[in-house]
């Protein structure tokens, strides 16, 4: 039969498929054994009306066969197979999707038979590895058996073949090696195992292959070794039934844990076990764990996030990054989904709208799932959120707050009067009647917090003050602005509010009347601090430091640790106790000697960078002064 040309449009596909579009040329397997599990789904379903077909579900399989002398590599299957016409239809026009066409014929209702016929060019993969492919495959609907038989772009020849049963078996030519790929692996049966396993351990038609395997011929005798001789037996190398479409209660919790740690290669059991099984507009399963402890690299670059994506039990994407948000990457699983109209370019399926949907609902579980945890479990939850909350904190701050809605019920932070981490809405509902503010204190540890002259009043007042000791914490609450209606204050903020009618009163008359004084520090320490106040929040320590712009002091520590030139400062407000008695030296010391009074201003402000753990401009100028006045 003379050689046919392939359509223009297939034969330009098949040349970019050859070349270029599948970076791993081993995926060709999982695209043949796909075709043959959608020729097996296909006779399967037939046969259970058709009594013609004679086969029961236990006689369909796939097999395997390597023969490395002669570079073969045969994949049969016992399904549909094609006649004559459906292989020129089939196998001559790429992306004419044979399986979408029968999925027509029975009519969608039939939900029953999932055939995953969307892979488009799947079939044409073969040329990747190969450079001959025949295709021997005999029709179900046909007593004749037909031969497709091509090299690539120069075409393809069909005619008639012997073969005895229904069925189809690809006979690829393996490409001698190059430098750049070693082709002969897909004549290796350990290879050959590896990549079923990874790719098609789900396909729930068994694959089978012969393996070669030694055994002990002769035991140990005197001096004399024992012997062994190989031998070949077929062995199923898919498990068929991936753990994930099995039910609830098919399935115990060590099952899944045990699962989680050899597909994820973790040595401890998961925090979280999470199950979706969705059915409707998109119908997937998904089987999702939190880790106990913070990958290695969790936080850096290089980390990957993703879920494995399948489509009816065949991998597809190893680290599908689309189906989960950024504050959300520590998760790790599986989604499986055969209402996927699966794509070959990443590019595509980043697009698709059910992949988008299943995100969306993905997300939605998780964050329930947590929250569940931390109401049911809390101890739990607080030792997922040592590993994992700067991931939730980072993101309610990324993309400009856009998901701190979703985010911050799920944070915690110490809390001075429960001893332990709170999250807000334990923290709102502790709230005083007469306090108005979510009041919080930041800090390196708690313990430096706690020493802060500034937590007196507030404590005082017997208001919850929450600790943040994590860099983004500020930023967290900053961009969070409020939580059920109540703002956040820092007890460092120039103004807590925490003062008494009658204290405001005081507070402004001594302002009034210590304007002098004020002004005075104020001019000699300028360039250092923007502005000099009677504090509101002082009780027992003679002064602080408090920052006026939305910078906090803070904030320019850890703008101070990022590299570059342009270091972001805050304004700098020295407070200063109108009730310490030093207050009293200064304002003596401002009227009657001026040299004396700038002295006290300059240690004053040093002790109040001392106290917020900043760094003193001039040590050695500071230690003298505090000695001029101790001798
Ligand atoms: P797709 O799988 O997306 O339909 P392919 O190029 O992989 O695209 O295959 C084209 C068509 O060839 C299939 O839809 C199917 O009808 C037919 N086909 C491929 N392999 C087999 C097989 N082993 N048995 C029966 N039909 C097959």
């Amino acid at each position: 039969m003379a050689k046919q040309q392939f359509k223009a449009e297939s034969k330009k596909l098949l040349d970019l498929m050859i070349n270029s579009i599948y970076t791993h040329k081993e995926i060709f397997l999982r695209e043949i054994i796909s075709n043959a599990s959608d020729a097996l789904d296909k006779l399967c379903y037939i046969s259970l009306t058709d009594d013609k077909v004679n086969m029961s579900r236990e006689d369909f399989c796939i097999k395997i066969k390597a023969d490395k002398e002669n570079r073969i590599l045969t994949i049969s299957d016992n399904g549909i197979g094609m006649t004559k016409e459906e292989l020129s239809e089939n196998l001559g026009t790429i992306a004419k999707s044979g399986s979408l066409q029968f999925k027509k014929d029975i009519g969608e209702e039939k939900k029953d038979t999932d055939i995953i016929g969307q892979f488009g060019v799947g079939f044409y993969s073969a040329f990747m590895v190969s450079d001959n492919v025949k295709v021997i495959t005999k029709s179900y609907n046909s007593d004749t058996a037909y031969l497709w038989e091509s090299e690539g772009t120069t075409g393809y020849t069909i005619t008639e073949a012997e073969k005895e049963t229904v069925g189809t078996d690809i006979i690829m030519h393996i490409k001698e090696d190059t430098e750049d790929e070693k082709y002969s692996d897909f004549l290796e049966t350990y290879h050959l195992r590896m990549l079923i396993k990874n790719y098609s351990d789900y396909v729930r038609f068994p694959i089978k292959m012969d393996m070669e395997k030694s055994r002990e011929v002769k035991p140990r005798d005197g001096e004399n070794p024992p012997e062994f001789e190989t031998y070949t037996e077929e062995e199923t190398v898919n498990s068929m039934i991936p753990i994930w479409q099995k039910s609830k209660s098919e399935v115990s919790d060590e099952e899944c844990a045990k699962f989680y740690k050899e597909k994820f290669f973790d040595p401890d059991d998961p925090t979280l076990t999470i199950r979706i099984s969705a059915e409707g507009l998109v119908s997937y399963k998904a089987m999702l764990f939190i880790p106990e402890k913070t990958p290695f690299g969790y936080y850096t670059k290089d980390f990957e996030k993703g879920l494995s994506l399948y489509s009816s039990g065949v991998l597809i994407m190893d680290k599908c990054a689309d189906l989960l948000p950024e504050h959300f990457r520590f998760v790790k699983g599986i989604v499986d989904s055969p209402s996927l109209s699966l794509n070959i370019s990443r590019e595509l399926l980043q697009h698709d709208r059910q992949l988008k949907v299943i995100a969306g609902n993905i997300e939605k579980k998780i964050k329930a799932e947590l929250l569940k945890l931390l109401k049911n479990e809390p101890e739990k939850y607080k030792k997922f959120y040592s590993s994992f909350g700067l991931q939730l904190k980072y993101g309610v701050v990324n993309d400009f707050g856009t998901h701190k809605e979703l985010l911050r019920d799920l944070l915690l932070f110490y809390s001075s009067s429960q001893m332990d981490q709170t999250s807000l809405k334990d923290y709102v509902s502790r709230m005083k009647e007469d306090q108005k503010y979510i009041y919080y204190a930041c800090g390196e540890t708690t313990s430096k917090i706690d020493k802060l002259p500034q937590t007196e009043l507030v404590r005082d007042k017997g208001f919850e003050m929450l600790y943040l000791t994590d860099e983004v914490d500020e930023f967290v609450v900053t961009m969070l602005d409020e939580y059920e209606g109540k703002k956040f204050k820092s007890i460092n903020s120039g103004d807590p509010e925490l003062e008494s009618d009658a204290d405001k009163e005081k507070i402004e008359k001594q302002k009034e009347d210590y304007k002098d004084l004020l002004n005075f520090v104020k001019e000699s320490l300028s360039g250092k601090v923007s502005d000099v106040i009677i504090s509101r929040k002082l009780k027992s320590h003679p002064v602080c430091l408090s920052s006026e712009s939305p910078v906090s002091l803070e904030m320019e520590k850890y703008f101070d640790t990022i590299p570059g030139e342009n270091k972001v400062k805050a304004q700098r407000v020295l407070e200063l106790n109108a009730e310490h008695s030093i207050f009293k030296t200064l304002d003596e010391a401002v009227k009657n000697d001026k040299l004396k009074a700038e002295k006290l201003a300059e240690i004053l402000y040093n002790q109040a960078l001392l106290i917020a753990d900043m760094p003193i401009e001039d040590p050695s100028h500071f230690t003298e002064l505090i000695c001029e006045f101790i001798k």
